[in-house]
């Protein structure tokens, strides 16, 4: 979508973008498509595609009843690839701690030169896997976020345990129907439950995206994540 269409259809959702964010956003673009002519960072090759499929997918987070921004201190973007949700929602509101892990030495090289283009602050950049950062990070992260990352019952055994007591995991998703009896089960032995299922459609293109809000309630018992294969082979019932 063109930039004009990009303002234009946030602010069908209340979202009012500054000059300044305008003018990060117009970077991030040309840095992101620049970098990724040498790295393959993302299948999305054309600016549009970027402000659409990148940038307005991330910034449907904002439009939601669950999470006050504004409030939150801390916040983990699980799998973040080339910085979506995590870097988008850090250029809305800078105030957050933001930390991007992604298990790709490619993508975390990427993000560090971003920042840098962007002039963030307060944004922690680490190489490794979920399942690994999460033994020295236990509950410590007000709100975790994850996008096309994994199945939902997978990615919300990584993802609770770094999630704070009475914070929330959000996991973004295209279609959930599927996978949602099994993470629901998973993710009551993990003392959590899914509070909302928020369903919104991407200008243009139409498709559909499933936003979905996760509270955890109680500490959640050490034993998880389990190893990754035993995850991804065995559902927790
Ligand atoms: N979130 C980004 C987005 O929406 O554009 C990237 C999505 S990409 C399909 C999935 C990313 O998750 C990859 O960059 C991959 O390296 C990372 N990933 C998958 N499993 C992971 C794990 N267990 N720990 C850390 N990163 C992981």
């Amino acid at each position: 979508m063109t930039i004009d269409k990009f303002i234009e259809e946030l602010k069908k959702i209340n979202i009012v973008l500054t000059d300044d964010q305008l003018e990060k956003f117009k970077k991030y673009a040309d840095f992101l498509l620049e970098y990724n002519k040498t790295t393959n960072l993302t299948a999305i090759r054309d600016i549009e595609g970027v402000y659409l499929k990148h940038f307005y997918d991330s910034l449907l987070v904002f439009d939601n009843d669950i999470v006050d921004y504004s409030k939150v201190n801390s916040l983990i973007d699980i799998g973040t690839g080339a910085g979506f949700p995590g870097v988008v929602i850090k250029l809305m509101q800078p105030h957050i701690n933001v930390t991007l892990l992604d298990s790709n030495n490619k993508k975390t090289t990427f993000l560090k030169e971003l920042v840098k283009v962007l002039e963030l602050e307060n944004v922690t950049i680490v190489n490794d896997r979920a399942e690994n950062f999460v033994k020295e990070n236990r509950q410590k992260f007000d709100i975790s976020i994850a996008r096309a990352v994994s199945e939902l019952r997978v990615i919300s055994e990584l993802c609770l345990p770094l999630t704070k007591v009475d914070g929330y995991f959000i996991a973004l998703k295209g279609n959930y129907v599927d996978e949602i009896k099994l993470a629901s089960l998973a993710i009551n032995k993990l003392n959590s439950e899914i509070v909302s299922i928020q369903e919104r459609q991407l200008p243009v293109e139409k498709s559909y995206r499933s936003i979905i809000y996760i509270k955890n309630n109680r500490k959640i018992d050490d034993m998880y994540p389990r190893r990754y294969e035993q995850i991804v082979k065995k559902a927790l019932k």
